[in-house]
């Protein structure tokens, strides 16, 4: 089963409820991967630990376009779909655009000359970490000054296929990390704040998962400030209300210390295997209910 934990924005306790969620599981003997999707910024490991155990880089495929057989006809720039090729044909001027290009090939294929070749342009790296108790921890770590971390993604998707259980830790927000993210996960769990700002993106999350046709849950936490709105919509929509996690000192300063609550915290871990329960007999075994 892939499980993803995801939120509409960043801060709301996403990787706060994954890594702890992975912890529970693991020390109750299930076999588990926990993959780190956030590229951008990867902390998992902070929590978790692990020894690193070896890494693969990542390359994009960056079109070179070589201007003695170009013949400026357009048409690589206009079948691009992210405006990638700057071209003036009057004054043959034709550019890629680096930080753009999505990789696709695209150009490549439209160009009937033989004018576009490739060089590699590196993205980051799917770095594996083996934990002190034999579990693993797959992260994806973008380079910096890279635009898009779709590519890191799937090579940490990838990296973690045949596991049988892998907890994943999404990008923030609704965009394309998130949903590249999503894709292959058969649950994501939807952490959220109960402030204006919380529901105004747990409301775009939802918009994508339902067009994705995921079946998703929802936790509060920080539960205790902001305001009802957020049970009212859950309510309102007939959208699972998983767990709500307190808002309290104590949790943020485990946080701040890089530590697992889990870890002290017996009723709180037995209160996420009762959350992972209730999903995987749900959810899990879709191999089975076929
Ligand atoms: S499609 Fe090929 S020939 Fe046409 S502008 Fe692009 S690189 Fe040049
Ligand atoms: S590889 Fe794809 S994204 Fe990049 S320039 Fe070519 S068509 Fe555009």
């Amino acid at each position: 089963m892939k499980l993803a934990v995801a939120s509409g924005k960043g801060g709301t306790g996403k990787t706060f409820f994954a890594v702890n969620i992975f912890y529970s599981l693991i020390s109750a003997g299930k076999c588990a991967i926990l993959l780190d999707c956030d590229a951008e910024e990867p902390n998992a490991a902070l929590f978790v630990g692990g020894e690193q155990a070896g890494f693969d880089k990542v390359c994009l495929d960056i079109p070179v376009i070589d201007k003695e057989k170009c013949l400026y006809c357009s048409k690589c720039s206009e079948s691009c779909y992210y405006n990638a090729i700057f071209i003036i044909p009057t004054s043959s001027i034709i550019r890629v655009i680096e930080e753009l290009c999505h990789g696709c090939g695209v150009c490549n294929y439209v160009c009937d000359n033989d004018a576009i070749g490739k060089k590699e342009k590196p993205l980051g790296y799917v770095v594996n970490y083996v934990l002190d108790n034999g579990a693993r921890l797959i992260e994806t770590r973008m380079d910096v000054g890279v635009y898009s971390p779709v590519k890191l993604i799937r090579a940490g998707v990838a990296a973690a296929k045949g596991a049988s259980l892998v907890i994943m830790d999404s990008p923030p927000g609704s965009s394309c990390p998130f949903i590249h993210t999503v894709a292959g996960a058969d649950y994501v769990v939807l952490v959220t704040e109960p402030t204006p700002f919380g529901l105004s993106d747990l409301r775009q999350s939802i918009s994508v998962l339902r067009q994705l046709n995921k079946p998703f849950g929802v936790v509060v936490n920080k539960a205790g400030i902001g305001d009802s709105a957020i049970y009212d919509y859950l309510l309102g929509e007939d959208i699972a209300l998983l767990m709500e996690i307190p808002f309290k000192r104590e949790i943020a300063e485990y946080c701040a210390r890089g530590e697992l609550f889990a870890v002290q915290d017996i009723e709180f871990r037995k209160q996420l295997l009762a959350v992972f329960g209730k999903i995987y007999r749900n959810y899990g075994d879709r191999d089975r209910k076929r």
